[in-house]
């Protein structure tokens, strides 16, 4: 059995992106490893949202390559791979800059790994596959192999919306989603092999317009009841939306599909119009709050989350008091922030008036406290309270399992291992800013 060590950066597309290389390359005899030192196939997932990733990259690959060497002097091999969206954007510069590295793929092109592999053994040479192919990668990709209670399922890639500060329009491609039939079976297939919750998978996920059941174009909501009538499916969610793709059939999946958890990541980013329009994300601070109001009066319990940056090009004292205000207006379960980072190639960084440093950092600050206090706060009012929580695995500490309630929180009750795929009712006792923990109070609440 060879050994294959993949390290994952980013969203959880990337993470999805890791275990299906690993279901790829699976037939060829690899099985994953703990370590890369040993490793016979190293795959770095990059992720290009982050600052420096290019750099962080580097290093790490300075690192394995001292371990690469050390193989070859045993006459082993060991192929290193970068992958992702740094890879994507990059590839030629890291073939420059480390010509040791055997493979450099992109998100669309990693179900051809195994012809990479046999090129390389070939002696071919390294391989450098950043296409956008026209066969849909879905196609070509093994069934997943493990699946634990919580699942994730890619239901659409890309993106054609051109937010000025971000580059998956350029690593990830054009806007693509599955046909209905493929989410459908593979759903059936993650809930036979154990799966309770299936989160679907996009980078903007309501933008998902894939072949109906009826040949013609479902969208989001209306796939939502299709995959509520899978039998053992307890739980649905889905990230990562676009307010402009909130359509009213989503909105109303929210109120009549049990299913789907009333909890919503809807990233904002600024409450400035100005900012918003800089931005070109093509809505404004109201028509988000409207949608939000849509939102409650479809199902007043849910909990919502969302992502600010803060020092975008322009950016006054004014427009960040606009984001101060909509924080304060919604009031967030949960929240990601951001200093703006330029991301080369993205028309935000050659814009004129980048925030100084020092301007982002205390900005971020006080976003950041207030976003704190909301989610201490949003937590600590379910103490005292029932919540459904869905048991994933067992928790770090004895006798203690980990779940998550239909806000996303992470909860840890004492229950038995048996417990792990159940449903159950828990009595809210401690709630801390990051997690909750109670105790069992009823047989199955499922
Ligand atoms: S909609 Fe999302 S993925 Fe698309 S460009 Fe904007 S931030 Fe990036």
């Amino acid at each position: 059995m060879k050994k294959l060590y993949v390290k994952t950066w980013g969203c959880q597309m990337n993470v999805y992106d890791s275990e299906r290389m690993a279901d790829v390359v699976a037939p060829l005899g690899y099985a994953a490893a703990e370590d890369a030192v040993d490793a016979d196939l190293v795959i770095f997932n990059t992720c290009h949202i982050r600052e420096k990733a290019t750099e962080k990259l580097f290093s790490e690959l300075g690192r394995m390559r001292l371990h690469q060497k050390a193989k070859a002097a045993r006459g082993e091999r060991m192929l290193l791979a970068v992958a992702g969206c740094v890879a994507q954007a990059e590839g030629e510069e890291i073939r420059r800059r480390a010509p040791y590295i055997d493979m450099v793929f992109g998100p669309q092109t990693y179900h051809r790994l195994p012809e990479m592999i046999a090129k390389i053994n070939r002696g071919a040479g390294a391989v450098l596959d950043v296409e956008f192919p026209p066969e849909p990668k879905f196609d070509a990709l093994p069934e997943a192999r493990k699946t634990g209670v919580s699942a994730f399922l890619s239901v659409q890639e890309g993106c054609d919306k051109f937010c000025t500060f971000c580059v998956v329009p350029y690593t990830r491609g054009a806007e693509y989603s599955r046909p209905v039939a493929a989410i459908v079976a593979e759903a059936e297939r993650l809930v036979q092999n154990g799966a309770r919750e299936i989160t679907l998978l996009g980078q903007n996920v309501n933008a998902f317009h894939g072949e109906g059941l009826d040949g013609k174009a479902w969208n989001l909501g209306r796939l939502f009841y299709r995959l509520a009538e899978i039998p053992g499916l307890k739980r649905l969610r889905y990230t990562t939306s676009h307010p402009r793709d909130m359509d009213d059939e989503l909105i109303a999946a929210h109120r009549d599909v049990p299913q789907l958890m009333p909890f919503l990541h809807l990233p904002v980013q600024s409450g400035s119009d100005a900012l918003l329009q800089a931005m070109n994300r093509k809505h404004s601070a109201d028509d988000y709050r409207r949608i939000i109001e849509k939102l409650r009066a479809a199902r007043p319990d849910i909990a919502l989350s969302s992502d600010f940056i803060v020092g975008f090009p322009g950016e006054t004292d004014h427009d960040f008091a606009a984001t101060i205000k909509l924080v304060r207006e919604v009031g967030y379960a949960q929240a990601f922030s951001f200093k703006y980072s330029r991301r080369p190639g993205t028309p935000g960084a050659i814009m004129p008036n980048q925030i100084e440093d020092g301007i982002k950092n205390a900005r971020l600050g006080e976003l950041q406290k207030l976003l704190r206090e909301q989610q201490e706060d949003f937590n600590r009012r379910m103490i005292g309270c029932t919540l459904s929580v869905l048991f994933e695995n067992e928790g770090s500490e004895p006798c203690m399992l980990f779940g998550r309630s239909p806000y996303m929180q992470a909860v840890r009750v004492p229950a038995p291992t048996r417990l792990v795929g159940e449903e159950m009712a828990v009595q809210i006792e401690k709630a801390g800013f990051n997690n909750l923990s109670g105790s069992l109070i009823m047989a199955n609440a499922a």
